[in-house]
């Protein structure tokens, strides 16, 4: 490109050869101005605009501000309900304590257990060696100590409690193994322990037991829990059954119509162990009943007259 420069005072003109480079920095030149003026245009234009983009981000994170406002507001709420929940729970918790503890100090006075042995009305004893815990850096809101202490009192109540039925357990079992009662539960004693005349020959003997006399084919019922060691006919006393209790005791019911148990039966105080029949040295239907302590007979009216413990 040749670009030629004329003087107005002179006249004289003077030409200047561009160059490829230099052609292309003044056409950049040229093009650069408007492109330039437009840029500064458009800049100031958006200048403008960008205010109003401000303007729609304030409104924009205010929708936001309330939205999450809103979450807040719905955590808080349910939170709220789920402490509402908590307390509840915690009451209902408090009342089943308060009949657990009724109820244990009911059957301790039941048990006749010694007082203070079961004390349903004081806090627990607790103890264990200390734990070293930086506590002004954690302090467990109210409820979490409340809901602890009455984990605790539930566990002390239930170690008492078991303990306590496994004591009247105990207890029971005693009382069952414990000799009293008639070994009929319909009838009458038609004859007493010791001397008295044979009904066969009249001649006096020793009677060792005593006898009920009932209906044919009524209830025989072991007088104790225990161990059944004879089942089955036996010189004299017809069909038999022997009942060992432990500690010594046995008892007898002889005469039976029917056994319902078998040796190695463990019977339980009450059980229907044979119905009353007249089978073997019998003149009607009637239990004869023994008594043994330590291998030899007793009067058994003293055991049938006392009453359970
Ligand atoms: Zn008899």
């Amino acid at each position: 490109m040749k670009i030629i420069v004329v003087s107005k005072r002179h006249g004289s003109t003077r030409s200047f050869t561009l160059g490829g480079w230099t052609r292309a920095l003044l056409s950049a030149c040229i093009v650069g101005i408007p492109v330039g003026a437009a840029t500064f245009a458009v800049s100031y234009l958006t200048n403008e605009s960008s205010d109003v983009m401000t303007a729609d981000s304030a409104v924009a994170w205010n929708d936001s501000l309330e939205e999450q406002k809103v979450d807040v507001e719905q955590a808080r709420n349910l939170a709220e309900k789920k402490v509402a929940a908590i307390t509840l729970r915690v009451a209902e918790l408090q009342a089943r304590l308060v009949r657990l503890d009724a109820l244990g100090e009911r059957l301790t006075k039941m048990a006749k257990l010694d007082n203070g042995e079961f004390d349903f009305s004081s806090a627990p004893a607790l103890g264990g060696p200390e734990q070293n815990l930086d506590e002004s850096s954690y302090a467990p809101p109210d409820f979490q100590l409340v809901l602890e202490q009455l984990g605790q009192q539930i566990e002390d109540r239930q170690q008492q409690l078991n303990t306590l039925e496994a004591l009247m357990a105990k207890r029971k079992l005693q009382n069952d193994v414990f000799l009293a009662g008639r070994p009929i539960k319909k009838g009458w004693m038609s004859s007493r322990y010791g001397r008295r005349s044979d009904p066969f020959n009249g001649r006096i003997a020793w009677h060792a037991g005593v006898d009920f006399a009932g209906k044919d084919g009524a209830d025989i019922v072991a007088v104790a829990a225990g161990v059944v060691t004879w089942s089955g006919e036996r010189y004299g006393y017809g069909e038999l059954v022997e009942v060992n209790h432990g500690n010594g005791f046995k008892t007898r019911y002889a005469h039976c119509k029917s056994n319902l148990v078998k040796v190695g039966d463990v019977v339980k105080k009450g059980q229907i162990v044979a119905l009353m029949g007249s089978s073997g040295r019998s003149t009607g239907p009637h239990v004869h009943f023994e008594v043994y302590k330590n291998g030899r007979t007793v009067d058994p009216s003293a055991y049938i007259h006392r009453t359970n413990r």
